[in-house]
């Protein structure tokens, strides 16, 4: 069948919730964040976003939550719109790697060079790049840049930033000082402030959900080069060391963060945005990536076209 995005209802949403909810058990809330320990771990919200027809939402949708490193790949298109391919890809590569997000020894392992933009040292490498004098002033041009080319309306959450704050977080400060050490960064402490505050960056699934519609569909505003760029390397990197698995098992460009936000871009369809903060041993929402799987196999969505 070819069904594709067009012919999900709301009801088919609510049911796939309901299946999600008792297939998906014993996730986690991560800990080194106070306030995301705080959070309902039973939440679970969708949006879908389609370019033919209206978007259909089901569950939780009036939360809000930060994106954490589902910003990382609008911070990788904001820069190749600013700086270039050539600029961006000489601070970071696009290999995929095989170790948690936030690993110290692969950065060792790679002599300072991160391998993608989707980890935390490939992120914190990008966020020194980004424009402003400091992580504020930066963080706020980004969230402008981004709130003015879709229809979300991203806040910055400036409780969530002080919970961050408020355990010092060594493994992504030694991510930034090896990253200066060999001259990837200039400054350690703006790199990480800013990473800091763009991971804080809020909304909720229909934010998301609009914010993903920059990466799903043609617009005159973003080069489609930079757009399929982005959309590749989420193929191979967005997910952790899950992403091979669910490249093969799935096929869509898919980012996740700590807080239990994900995005899925169906290409040329859509976007598909799911916020359940359960997360699994790879630090993926349980639901999240059970929802995106279960749709892209009932509608037959896949980023390659189907016959
Ligand atoms: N701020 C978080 C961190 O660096 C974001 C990581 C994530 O969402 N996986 O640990």
């Amino acid at each position: 069948s070819s069904l594709g995005l067009s012919a999900l209802t709301s009801d088919q949403l609510n049911t796939l919730i309901a299946q999600a909810k008792v297939k998906c058990q014993g996730g986690q809330l991560p800990t080194y964040i106070p306030l995301l320990a705080q959070a309902n771990p039973g939440w679970v919200a969708i949006q879908v976003q389609r370019i033919k027809g209206e978007g259909v939402a089901a569950g939780d949708i009036r939360c809000s939550f930060p994106l954490m490193s589902v910003i990382k790949p609008f911070v990788l298109l904001f820069l190749l719109e600013q700086l270039g391919t050539e600029a961006v890809f000489s601070q970071v590569g696009m290999e995929p790697s095989d170790q948690p997000f936030n690993s110290l020894a692969q950065l060792q392992a790679d002599r300072g060079k991160p391998r993608n933009p989707m980890i935390n040292s490939g992120a914190i490498a990008l966020a020194g790049r980004l424009p402003g004098k400091d992580g504020a002033s930066r963080c706020e041009s980004l969230r402008q840049w981004l709130n003015q080319r879709s229809h979300s309306q991203l806040v910055l959450d400036e409780a969530m930033l002080q919970s961050v704050r408020s355990l010092p977080n060594e493994r992504n400060q030694a991510i930034a000082n090896l990253l200066a050490t060999v001259g990837y960064l200039d400054c350690p402490e703006i790199a990480l402030d800013t990473y800091n505050h763009v991971c804080c960056l809020s909304g909720t699934v229909t934010d998301l959900a609009n914010l993903g519609m920059l990466l799903g569909q043609d617009s005159s505003m973003i080069s489609p080069q930079h757009r399929r760029t982005v959309n590749d390397i989420l193929i191979t990197c967005g997910l952790y060391q899950a992403s091979s698995r669910f490249a093969t098992e799935v096929g869509l460009p898919t980012k996740s963060g700590v807080s239990g936000a994900m995005l899925s871009i169906v290409p040329s369809q859509g976007a598909i945005a799911c916020y359940s903060p359960a997360l699994d041993e790879t630090g993926n929402s349980q639901v999240g990536l059970f929802i995106v799987q279960q749709l892209a196999q009932d509608f037959n969505l896949s980023s390659t076209p189907h016959p």
